[in-house]
């Protein structure tokens, strides 16, 4: 992932590329051969089909997967599609119902269309339960559409036992097709909770390539993580604060990301080529997550800092923006914060001794953050409860932390050979055409707002970021929050300039 071209292609650390998409027991065998502390969870999935076009896969996918479960694939086998109300069209004709003559062609088939309303529908209590309602006795949920009504399904198939889920994903917006994880609103908060695999994945590219751009600029934005995230996993790793850190996560995520310069701008021209490429990359991420039993590969500051605008919108009863677009925001953010916090530590490290501040002394800090939001203090006091844990976490590895600064050169190198640049980021979030800084956001957050989720992410969750260490050094003062803004906007304005 380094900016340089590394001594070793990806390709032959694990011997593995992203077509083994299609070979999955190639993948589960790399991981289990690095693996030496039996950390992984096992890959369910058992199968991944991209192409052109799914349609004549997808009876004989469902049937296959049936057959696996000891359900005979005929006509007594209760099928349901699952669906939110969005048309989307395939050469002119309805997608959705194309799938269904497919499986009512072959199965005792039913489809459902889930609504609640929104323009975007939310993965909240009453279309879950809905949901669950509806798959009461089927052998085989089909959800055709993107990252929400997947989710939905998953909860649906666990909730009821229901033994087969195949996805047919219809765009590359986030990367949850693949992951036995569900990203739910629970009164208003996102949250992330543990649910199923899917037993196949179809993708099919043209109609990703024809999703609108938002979402899969999004997806694109969501990707770049990829190339903040594993910086602060690699922080807090090192300083003790986590212990899931596994080389062979990033370099199956190297997999994802090669030659991304080349082909980031046809997600903005909407190429097939390219979507199709972006498909795959969030295809491979979500593996890397489901099987690392962990988020934290891939989400570091730069998805507080997306977390925290939700939390906002949703106290304010606002609609929330997409999670990638905000995320590949949030990337520039955290390599700018990076790149603020090595200079200064560059030309005059901070003594040791004032990086351990007394939890008394922060309560009140964060308690008034969220005030600010949510005056009652019920959000202030969730907040604080898991700040405090990581500030716990942080005094007993003191030992740890000191030995990281001992040895400062051989870290900072290792840090910058898995990250970008804010400036990379910024230039590839721009050939795309996503979002790069907050007011490219739909809806676009104020300046103030921007500000405020930027000084306060690290007081969110448990999660260790290069914002703690920012705060710890005394350096996360308002100076110094304007100063990694601005680097974030020199960034935009170099990549803006560079493609000019
Ligand atoms: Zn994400």
């Amino acid at each position: 992932m380094s900016q340089s071209p590394s001594p070793q292609s990806p390709r032959s650390k694990l011997g593995l590329q992203l077509t083994d998409l299609g070979q999955l027991d190639r993948i589960r065998d790399a991981l289990s051969r690095n693996d030496p502390r039996s950390q992984f969870e096992p890959l369910g999935l058992r199968e991944i089909v991209v192409g052109e076009n799914v349609l004549p896969d997808v009876a004989e996918t469902v049937a296959r997967h049936l057959r696996e479960a000891g359900v005979a694939p005929d006509r007594s086998a209760r099928v349901l599609m699952m669906v939110d109300p969005v048309t989307i069209r395939r050469d002119g004709a309805d997608f959705k119902k194309a799938v269904f003559a497919e499986l009512s062609g072959r199965f005792d088939a039913a489809w459902t269309v889930l609504n609640d309303g929104h323009a975007v529908m939310h993965a909240d209590d009453p279309v879950i339960d809905e949901a669950a309602r509806f798959a009461v006795g089927a052998q085989c949920i089909v959800s055709v559409g993107g990252g929400t009504v997947t989710d939905v399904a998953k909860i649906a198939a666990q909730r009821n036992g229901v033994p087969v889920h195949v996805v047919v994903q219809t765009a590359a917006s986030v990367d949850g097709f693949t992951d036995n994880f569900s990203v739910v609103l629970q009164n208003g908060v996102k949250r992330t909770l543990l649910t199923r695999w899917p037993e196949a994945v179809l993708a099919d590219t043209r109609v990703i390539a024809t999703a609108p751009h938002v979402l899969n600029a999004s997806g694109f934005g969501e990707l770049l993580s990829m190339y903040s995230a594993p910086g602060d996993w690699f922080l807090a790793c090192q300083m003790g604060l986590d212990q899931t850190y596994a080389p062979v996560l990033l370099d199956l995520l190297e997999l994802c990301g090669e030659d991304v310069e080349t082909w980031s701008s046809g997600v903005r021209s909407a190429d097939h080529d390219s979507c199709a490429r972006l498909a795959k990359a969030l295809l491979m991420r979500g593996i890397v997550t489901g099987v690392g039993g962990t988020t934290a590969p891939l989400s570091g500051m730069e998805h507080l800092f997306s977390h925290m605008l939700d939390m906002v919108s949703g106290e304010r009863g606002e609609p929330t923006g997409l999670h990638g677009a905000q995320v590949g925001v949030g990337s520039v953010i955290r390599a700018a914060a990076w790149e603020e916090f090595r200079d200064r530590w560059n030309s005059g490290p901070v003594a040791l001794d004032r990086l351990f501040p007394a939890a008394e002394t922060l309560e009140a800090t964060v308690r008034d953050a969220f005030a600010t939001i949510d005056p009652s203090g019920r959000l202030g006091e969730e907040c604080w409860s898991r700040y405090r844990r990581k500030l716990a976490d942080w005094h007993a590895s003191r030992a740890k932390v000191e030995a990281f600064f001992g040895a400062w050169d051989e870290k900072l190198r290792q840090h910058e050979a898995m990250v970008l640049s804010s400036g990379a980021i910024a230039a590839n979030l721009h050939r795309a055409g996503s979002a790069k800084r907050s007011r490219d956001l739909e809806p676009a957050p104020s300046d103030e707002l921007t500000r405020w989720v930027v000084a306060n992410c690290q007081f969110m969750r448990e999660r260790f970021t290069v914002a703690d260490l920012l705060l710890f050094c005394g350096w996360w003062d308002e100076a110094g929050i304007a100063r990694v803004l601005a680097r974030v906007e020199a960034a935009c304005a170099a990549a803006e300039d560079g493609a000019r």
